[in-house]
């Protein structure tokens, strides 16, 4: 029996994640909200930013 029953397809549609995301060159991190918002670029030097960390749902 398989308890991997966390994928709702109708709940996923409305599942925001918050993920930290950080810039490779200088470190800067930032918090956004995915599938809403696309992957900053780094303010600073321009860089695309990578996904550091899936934060836990439900921070409001
Ligand atoms: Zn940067």
């Amino acid at each position: 029996m398989s308890e991997n029953k966390k994928e709702n397809p109708i709940r996923d549609r409305y599942n925001r994640e918050f993920v930290e995301v950080y810039c490779p060159n200088c470190k800067q991190s930032k918090i956004i909200a995915l599938p809403d918002e696309p992957i900053p670029k780094c303010d600073f030097c321009r860089q695309e930013m990578i996904i550091r960390e899936i934060l836990t749902e439900g921070k409001y």
